[in-house]
């Protein structure tokens, strides 16, 4: 952003968990995907961290909105709203008086025309004058560093909160691609059902999104230096409503994600059937990089490592990967063929 230009550039990962803003290489905004909504007038009264406070919280004069479910816009009014507000939240240094916006915003890579057309509208809506749009996977991909237009495939696991997408990019484009709709949300309410059928307390998914924090894993069996300490959850009995304290063991958690950790492996297997022989062989031999917040998971990358005789790389910092990647686009927006308009 020079001293001249009237444009203001910057980079969106609008995720169905978080939204990061990049401004001039710089993480700006990174909020929860909330926001906050006025039940009598419909008018915005917080988003992002704010907005998250306020769940379940509000009773009916303010309602909550998680615009995206899924990896795609739910709620287009909210949608709007929160890039908006997320934009406002961008520190007055690194913003512009009355800008033009120019924006690159990512994508997942199962959506649809409408689905594009969607996210491309709100950004619009919301202010941006020359918006451009990236494919989740491939931005993941250049936020790790590697290199995308080699004529070497790479393939990319982001476990978002919505949905998992898995991608295989060689040349600059995605060779193959699956998103299922499986991932970190799903997680968390796993462990909230489980807490409830099992131990008959009942959490919600602020807790038990601390409790996939604190103790999840993905197997049952977790090298000893990586072992949590046991969990103590905290709430009414599900039948009496009076209060109970449970110690959870990661072994627990471990067994209550199993099913839906296996359908992430399914679809990676799925994937990988569908790469072209060349491509495979330079994935198995580079290993398959994990990104998103579910990468974080305990045992995640050794659990699909030892499954599929593959190693798993779990990315530095992995919630900003795909936020990095776009950042990088931004930067190159001639370059890339591979952005769409
Ligand atoms: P999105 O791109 O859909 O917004 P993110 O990549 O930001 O998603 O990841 C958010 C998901 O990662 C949430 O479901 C969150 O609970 C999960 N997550 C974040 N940190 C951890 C962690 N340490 N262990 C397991 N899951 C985590
Ligand atoms: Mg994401």
């Amino acid at each position: 952003m020079g001293l001249f230009s009237f444009t203001q550039e910057i980079a969106i990962d609008l995720g169905t968990a978080n939204t990061i803003i990049i401004c001039d290489d710089k993480v700006v905004v990174d909020e929860p995907s909330v926001v906050a909504i006025s039940t009598a007038d419909n008018k915005m009264v917080a988003v992002g961290r704010k907005a998250q406070q306020m769940i379940g919280k509000g009773g009916t004069i303010i309602r909550t909105v998680r615009p995206l479910r899924d990896g795609v816009i739910a709620d287009f009014y909210a949608c709007e709203m929160m890039i908006r507000g997320m934009i406002k939240m961008i520190p007055k240094q690194n913003r512009l008086f009355t800008p033009s916006i120019r924006m690159v915003v990512c994508i997942p890579s199962g959506s649809t025309e409408v689905e594009i057309r969607a996210v491309r509208d709100s950004s619009e809506h919301a202010g941006g004058r020359d918006v451009y749009m990236i494919f989740e996977p491939m931005a993941a991909a250049m936020g790790i560093g590697l290199d995308v237009e080699a004529p070497v495939g790479h393939m990319i696991v982001d476990i978002g909160g919505g949905t998992t997408e898995i991608a295989v990019i060689s040349l600059g484009g995605l060779v193959c691609n699956r998103s299922i709709r499986i991932a970190g949300d799903d997680f968390t309410s796993d462990i909230r059902e489980y807490m409830g059928r099992m131990h008959n307390i009942k959490v919600d998914d602020p807790t038990a999104e601390l409790i996939k924090i604190n103790v999840g894993s993905a197997l049952t069996e977790l090298p000893e230096d990586q072992v949590p300490e046991d969990f103590l959850v905290v709430g009414p009995n599900r039948m009496t409503a009076l209060p109970l304290s449970i110690p959870i063991s990661y072994q627990e958690v471990a067994h209550c994600l199993d099913k839906s950790i296996s359908k992430i492996e399914a679809a990676i297997l799925s994937a990988l059937e569908a790469t072209p022989p060349e491509l495979y062989a330079d994935i198995v031999r580079n290993g398959i990089h994990l990104t998103g917040g579910g990468a974080l998971l305990r045992g995640l990358s050794q659990r699909f490592s030892e499954k599929m005789n593959i190693p798993f790389i779990v990315a530095d910092d992995p919630l900003h990967a795909v936020a990095r990647g776009t950042g990088l686009a931004l930067k190159n927006i001639d370059k890339y063929s591979f952005l769409m308009r």
